[in-house]
């Protein structure tokens, strides 16, 4: 008999072209799939965010035996189970007589270590489920004195030819931000994303869940999301028909009780691998083709998945291991127990830590400009705001993860992803939302306990780091509009600021 082979498929490798199974051999080797403590347990995850792996992962195994495939599936709460994902691979080397392993690399620094020190002979091939291959990013990145995604996104449209005409971009611009940044009214009649029915697998998870992590910040049910590849493309389908020709438009926007506005929730389903970032993309230019979308909706949408979504995983490995530890800019406040669901005046974070709670969502601009952007403005430890990013959502994983909140929301890389710091007085949310309708706050004022915190935390984050941004040519006005304000105003300013931090930081409700 031929020795067979195992063949790993991690919770976010769903997919069934993966590197790892496409060279395996169905007759012979072992598809190796395992729910264990260590991948449920490094950060307190989300329950929704565990249920939906662990049905998505059940799924999948079972489209795959159906398929023809012997699967060695280890569930949560199986006897035997070793807690890890190489204490599983050794578990069932020694059931099967294995001793050669064919894995797709993972999408994370510290799942390849541990493999890399696994005493059984491991082939790792290249996730080739990606637009550019890390070598691809690589040559692009090589020399460049900066690394802005704009020029990595134009290189992707002319390698897919998305939305290219005669080998220039249609409509004569690359980028069409400018059109995205209405705010939004109340519409009772807009779409939202497409919720799917818990079937039994789905259940029995949501049981599990429940009874093993049912003190994780997180409510777990209703719980809706698409759990087959099947069910994310009826999303899709859905997000297509019914929502993109308004995504541009409202892309920036953000408003009290409406979670999604024109935004897809597509990215779980992306980041699990049950839909490909080139199909999805087809498939919006394919209706602003046919006339449903038009073009900064379209447009808007592809950047997104070819442009930050590949360019962040190419700034993810990249950099390296370390480079969730970084932190330039020495900030190092505890992350205030708001964020875990804890009481707050500020309508704006209340609301999307609201969301966040019950949906494990919240569209970019309220990670940004709300929670990211007040982490960055109070100063708080880039790595407590990266462990609550990549515990909280549903499609975190640490290669998208990371590049968005070490190095976009809080420039604690240097600058390699953000030329400037993403910060925010509370007037460019005034703008944003209707947040501040209903705020204790009042967003017109500066000084006194009762004016927008992000207002005074704004200027006490550039007075304090002045040395380091005033050189910055985007950030030379904000410094002058600064020096104009009388020196009393400024220190008031100051000390509202420091008032509120400490607060804060005594464990008052702010
Ligand atoms: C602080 C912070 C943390 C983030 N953490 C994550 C994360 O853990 N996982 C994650 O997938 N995205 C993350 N993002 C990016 C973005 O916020 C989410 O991809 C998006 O909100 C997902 O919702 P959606 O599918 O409705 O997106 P849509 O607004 O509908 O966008 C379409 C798709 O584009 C992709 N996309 C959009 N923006 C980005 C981006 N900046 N980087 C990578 N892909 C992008 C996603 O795949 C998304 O599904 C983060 C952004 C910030 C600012
Ligand atoms: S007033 Fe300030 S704290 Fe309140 S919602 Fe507006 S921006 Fe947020």
């Amino acid at each position: 008999m031929v020795t067979p082979r195992l063949v790993l498929v991690l919770g976010d490798q769903l997919s069934a072209g993966l590197p790892a199974l496409a060279s395996a051999d169905k007759a012979r080797d072992i598809v190796v799939m395992a729910e264990v403590t260590d991948e449920t347990g490094y950060v307190p995850h989300h329950p929704k965010k565990i249920a939906l792996v662990l049905s998505a992962m059940r799924h999948f195994a079972a489209g795959l035996e159906n398929d023809g495939w012997t699967v060695a599936y280890s569930r949560l709460d199986g006897d035997g189970n070793s807690g890890s994902i190489p204490g599983e691979l050794l578990r069932r080397a020694e059931e099967y007589g294995a001793s050669d392993v064919m894995t797709t690399r993972p999408g994370e620094w510290r799942l390849i270590a541990a493999l890399d020190e696994l005493p059984l002979t491991v082939t790792t091939l290249a996730d080739d489920r990606f637009i550019a291959s890390l070598q691809e990013f690589d040559d692009w990145a090589e020399g460049r004195r900066e690394l802005r995604m704009e020029y990595f996104y134009r290189e992707m449209r002319r390698k897919t030819g998305m939305m290219m005409e005669d080998g220039a971009p249609a409509g004569g611009k690359w980028n069409y931000d400018h059109d995205n940044r209405k705010p939004a009214q109340p519409d009772m009649l807009r779409s939202a994303p497409m919720q799917f029915t818990p079937d039994a697998i789905t259940e029995e998870v949501l049981t599990l869940v429940e009874r093993c992590f049912g003190n994780n910040f997180g409510t777990l049910r209703p719980f809706h999301l698409a759990v087959t590849r099947g069910q994310a493309l009826r999303a899709l389908d859905h997000f297509v028909k019914h929502m993109l020709e308004g995504f541009g438009d409202y892309q920036d926007a953000m408003l009290t009780g409406d979670p999604f506005l024109n935004h897809s929730l597509l990215s779980p389903y992306l980041n699990l691998g049950l839909l490909g970032p080139l199909e999805v993309c087809q498939r919006v230019e394919q209706a602003w083709k046919d006339g449903h979308a038009p073009i900064n909706a379209a447009e808007g949408y592809i950047r997104q998945i070819i442009g930050w979504r590949e360019y962040a995983r190419g700034i993810y490995f990249r950099e390296g291991p370390d480079y969730t530890a970084r932190n330039i800019l020495r900030h190092d406040r505890k992350l205030p127990w708001m964020y875990w669901g804890g009481e707050t005046k500020m309508a704006c974070m209340a609301d999307t830590i609201g969301q966040t709670r019950d949906e494990g969502y919240a569209h970019h601009i309220q990670r940004l400009m709300i929670t990211g952007n007040f982490a960055l403005l109070a100063g708080i430890a880039p790595a407590e705001v990266h462990e609550w990013y990549l515990s909280v959502y549903v499609d975190a994983y640490e290669w998208v993860e990371a590049p968005n909140v070490i190095g976009m929301s809080q420039w604690a890389d240097g600058g390699i992803i953000a030329s400037k710091p993403y910060v925010s007085s509370g007037n460019y949310i005034n703008k944003m939302s209707d947040y501040c309708k209903g705020c204790a706050y009042s967003v017109k004022d500066k000084t006194g306990d009762g004016s927008c915190p992000f207002n005074t935390l704004y200027w006490h984050f550039l007075d304090r780091h002045r040395a380091r941004f005033e050189g910055n040519h985007r950030m030379g006005m904000i410094f002058r509009t600064w020096d104009k304000m009388d020196a009393d105003r400024r220190a008031e300013v100051l000390e509202t600021a420091d008032a509120f931090l400490a607060r804060m930081d005594a464990g008052q409700v702010v």
